[in-house]
């Protein structure tokens, strides 16, 4: 069984998706094991996004990101880090395929709807970083 850190940015809470976008991780066979809603400070983003934040869009993704509320969440399943990354889409909202969550919903690569950890090893990282140690 495998954990990766999902988190439904601030563009799918403010448009209404998160139920769409839960029920799809669901229908899918994955285990939503944790939750919550938070807001997000520009400290915890410069950690997370700490590989893009030399990046001329930085500071529009921390605008972002911190204009609003985010569900974090801890989803189990077997290659669930792989799996929630084919579900979730492309990066760039452009080469997203439709039936894939940001092929379906993005409007822009920033307001792209959720993040998906990236490996195994990140997403136990990024599930101490956003629910504790414990976690
Ligand atoms: N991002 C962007 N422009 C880019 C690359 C990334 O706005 O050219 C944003 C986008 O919202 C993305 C986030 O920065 O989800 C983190 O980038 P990463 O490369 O980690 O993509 P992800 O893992 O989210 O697919
Ligand atoms: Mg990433």
């Amino acid at each position: 069984m495998e954990r990766t850190y999902i988190m439904l940015k601030p563009d799918c809470v403010k448009r209404g998706l998160m139920g769409e976008v839960i029920k799809r991780i669901e229908d899918k066979g994955f285990k939503i094991t944790n939750m919550k809603m938070m807001t997000l400070t520009e400290e915890i983003l410069n950690e997370h996004y700490a590989h893009i934040s030399d990046m001329p869009f930085f500071p529009g993704i921390v605008e972002y990101m911190t204009s609003g509320p985010v569900v974090g969440m801890i989803v189990e399943g077997d290659n669930a880090v792989l799996g929630m990354r084919i579900l979730m889409g492309a990066t760039k909202y452009e080469d997203a395929a439709a039936g894939t969550i940001r092929g379906d919903f993005a409007t822009s690569t920033g307001n792209n709807i959720i993040h998906g950890s990236d490996s195994v090893e990140n997403g136990e990282i990024e599930i101490k970083r956003f629910f504790g140690p414990d976690a």
